[in-house]
Formats: structure tokens, C-alpha cells, sequence
């Protein structure tokens, strides 16, 4: 059986390493538009929940990905310019430079020798022999844009305005910067992934960019606005761009994961928000399932695809349906900065993807909760839980 893996994202890379491993008698090839040394944006976050789904599945892959990884067990939020402090369960989550996360993958790959041809760029999918041919490159998926009819794909934009900058100093913890400026409503997500290095996501409603006029600024411009807006936390440095292009968050969906000999994986088929900061870990385990699926599948195309969504469907639903709730709430943040006090935004936000109630959020932040009920943020209804 021979597959072709279109890009070396983590999708793609951590698919390849573990149909190496687990179903030796494929034949693969990864095609990699960039060169591997190459990447976009700056650090991102791998929780520590989904590390163990990971380790599982690779531990000595995983074990590599923990070392080079910043961890921070609590985090800030501010709102109404008061910080209150989450301390996370566990190790908290961690965060890694996108490119060691893409060289470890690579490394790997190396040794199993996996055939990875970089600085590739894919363009007719029909010269693609291979038995299956998988989509593994991410939100603007050459592969989903070959038949988005027979995927069923949907896609949509968010109306909230985002860019992914760096800051060259570690922060001492991740933290959530919801701040009224001039009229106004920003946000700041921001997290270590290195000793000297954060991540630096900027967002606004898209009330602040049509009040504001950010669509008439330069890119310069509208990076100095939000160096002043978060001149506090930035402490003097500025925001560092690369590549860093202001957009509206597409959420793409597809409601056939496969369509003929070819399938889709990690954002390619359905993009995450970064806000729930498990875009990758979604990707790479949309890997294991497929994987998976190719290994006990006995060389059968269409019975390995029919069993990767089997195998992933109800998971990959629910972390999208998280995800969904999460970025619907961001929409609405200016709502949200008016009408709550600090605790009570707190508790919204903690709560926001329905995945945790009073009784869940308990269990892993007692502190949390703790300082939530004695500051009566907890409508009743929900406390009695
Ligand atoms: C602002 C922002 C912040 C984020 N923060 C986080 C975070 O904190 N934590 C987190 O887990 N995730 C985060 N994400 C999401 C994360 O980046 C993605 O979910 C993840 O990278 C998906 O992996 P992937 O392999 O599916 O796709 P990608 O990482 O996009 O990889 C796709 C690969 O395919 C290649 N490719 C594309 N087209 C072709 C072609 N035609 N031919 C050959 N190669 C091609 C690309 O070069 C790329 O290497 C964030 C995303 C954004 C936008």
C-alpha cells in the first residue's frame, strides 16, 4: 500500500512516524511545501491532558516534546485591570517553539527513514499516485480545495480580528489581558515556551476595528496599537512580527472526512480556535486514530478510512464542539467586560466550552472555586451543582 502525506505539519510528521511503526509493510512518502527548517508564528501550547493521548501513542516521540516544553502551572486573567490567579491542575500546561516541535517530528521521522521531501509545494493533487492520500496541510488544505464538494466543506469567518506575534522576554506565567482602551475591547493571550521567548496572540471585536479605522492602518501601526494598549505587561518591548497578518479566524468544517481515496487530518479538516490552545494535540491525534485505522485495515483503502472516522469521530466532535463554544465566546467579550465583575468574568470564561461544571471545576481548581464562592461569583442555580 502506498500513501502520500500532503504536508509536514504535525499532523503529517507524527502520522508518518507511527505508520513506521505500526503498519511497516506501507510504503510513504510526506511532501512538505517548506523547508524544514522553516515556520510560521512562535510557540504553542500542548496541555497537558492531551500529552498523555500522545505519550500513549509514542512515548519516546512524547518524552522529546516534554523536554524541550515550558510549563506553567498557573495562570493570570485580568479583567477590569484585576488579576486573578488559576492555578492548574497537574502540571499545568505546556508550551514549545513551533519549530523545535517540527524538528523533533522531523528527527524522528529521520530515523525511521520516512522519505520527507521538503521545500515542495503540492499543487495538483491528481498527480498524487498513492493508494490513500492524506490532507495533512492544515487551514488552507490543497487537498480539501480538490473535491470540497465530496467533502461537504463549510467554512465561515469569525468577525473578532487576531494576529500571532512574539515577545522576546518569558512572561512569568501564561495569562488572559481582556482590557477597554479608548472605547476599545482588546485581548491578550499571552505564554512562556522558552527562556527568553512568548507567544503574543492580539485580538479585538470587530466594533474596535470599525470604530478604531484598523482596516485603513498599516501593519506597523496597528502593532504599535496594541504595544500601548498592553505597554504594561509588554514592560517597554514591543511586539515582534513574523509574518504576522491580521485575520478573522475561518472555521472550516467538513462533513465527510474522506472522499475517494483521499482523507483529511488536523486542521485541514476542521480548524480549531486557538483559544482552547489544542489545535496541535487535535491534529496529532487525528494521526493516532488514522494510524491506527491503516494498521488493522490489511492493506484496504476504503475499510482504513471507514475505520479512522470510526475510530475518531465522537472525540474529534466533542474538542470541536469545545472549541466552537469557546470562540463564540470570545465573540462576545465586550458583553462579557461590561456586564461582569472580575470574579464573575473569571468564572464565565472557566466555564465558557461547558465542559466544566461547578462540581468539575471544584475537582481541579479548589483554590479557584474557593475564592469564586466567597466572592459570590457563582450564580445560585449553578453553586447548589
Ligand atoms: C494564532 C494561533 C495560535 C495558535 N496557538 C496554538 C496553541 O497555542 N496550541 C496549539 O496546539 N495550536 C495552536 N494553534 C493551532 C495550530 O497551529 C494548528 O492547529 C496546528 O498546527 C495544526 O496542525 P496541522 O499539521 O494540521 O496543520 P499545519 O500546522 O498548518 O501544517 C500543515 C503543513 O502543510 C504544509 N502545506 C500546506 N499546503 C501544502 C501543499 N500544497 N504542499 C505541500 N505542503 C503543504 C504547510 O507548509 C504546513 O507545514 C494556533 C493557531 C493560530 C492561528
Amino acid at each position: 500500500m502506498k500513501i502520500d502525506i500532503v504536508g509536514g505539519g504535525p499532523a503529517g510528521l507524527f502520522l508518518a512516524i507511527l505508520l513506521a511503526r505500526q503498519a511497516p509493510h506501507v510504503e510513504m512518502e510526506v511532501i512538505e511545501q517548506n523547508a524544514a527548517d522553516a515556520t510560521f508564528g512562535f510557540g504553542v501550547v500542548l496541555a497537558d491532558t492531551g500529552l498523555s493521548r500522545l505519550s500513549d501513542a509514542a512515548p519516546d516521540v512524547c518524552a522529546d516534546l516534554m523536554k524541550a516544553m515550558t510549563f506553567g502551572a498557573q495562570q493570570t486573567i485580568v479583567s477590569q485591570e484585576t488579576p486573578l490567579t488559576v492555578k492548574r491542575p497537574g502540571q499545568g500546561g505546556g508550551a514549545i517553539p513551533r519549530l523545535t516541535l517540527l524538528n523533533i517530528l522531523q528527527e524522528h521521522a529521520a530515523r525511521l527513514k520516512i522519505p520527507v521531501t521538503y521545500s515542495s509545494r503540492v499543487n495538483d493533487i491528481d498527480s498524487l499516485a498513492g493508494d490513500i492520500v492524506v490532507g495533512a496541510d492544515g487551514v488552507t488544505s490543497r487537498v480539501r480545495a480538490s473535491d470540497e464538494m465530496g467533502f461537504g466543506t463549510t467554512r465561515r469567518e469569525l468577525t473578532n480580528h487576531f494576529a500571532w506575534f512574539g515577545v522576546g522576554k518569558a512572561f512569568e506565567c501564561p495569562a488572559l489581558v481582556f482590557r477597554e482602551y479608548h472605547g476599545g475591547y482588546f485581548v491578550a493571550h499571552y505564554y512562556p515556551y522558552s527562556e527568553t521567548m512568548s507567544t503574543f496572540v492580539a485580538e479585538c471585536d470587530h466594533q474596535t476595528w470599525t470604530d478604531f479605522g484598523l482596516e485603513q492602518w498599516s501593519l506597523d501601526e496597528r502593532q504599535k496599537l496594541f504595544d500601548t494598549v498592553f505597554a504594561q505587561e509588554l514592560g517597554g518591548l514591543g511586539l515582534i512580527s513574523n509574518n504576522s497578518s491580521w485575520r478573522q479566524f475561518p472555521v472550516i468544517r467538513n462533513a465527510n472526512w474522506f472522499c475517494g481515496n483521499r482523507v483529511l487530518i488536523g486542521d485541514a479538516l476542521a480548524s480549531a480556535h486557538f483559544s482552547i490552545g489544542s489545535g496541535t494535540r487535535i491534529a496529532m491525534e487525528d494521526s493516532i486514530a488514522l494510524a491506527q485505522a491503516i494498521a488493522s485495515s490489511d492493506t484496504d483503502a476504503q475499510r482504513a478510512l471507514a475505520g479512522y472516522v470510526a475510530l475518531r469521530r465522537a472525540s474529534k466532535d466533542r474538542l470541536i464542539s469545545a472549541s466552537e463554544a469557546s470562540y463564540l465566546w470570545y465573540e462576545n467579550i465586550r458583553e462579557w467586560m461590561t456586564t461582569f465583575n472580575p470574579h464573575q468574568f473569571v468564572y464565565q470564561f472557566m466555564t465558557r466550552t461547558g465542559r466544566l461544571d461547578v462540581a468539575r471545576l471544584r475537582e481541579q481548581y479548589p483554590e479557584l472555586v474557593r475564592e469564586l464562592e466567597s466572592a459570590q461569583a457563582i450564580p445560585a442555580n449553578e453553586a447548589l451543582l
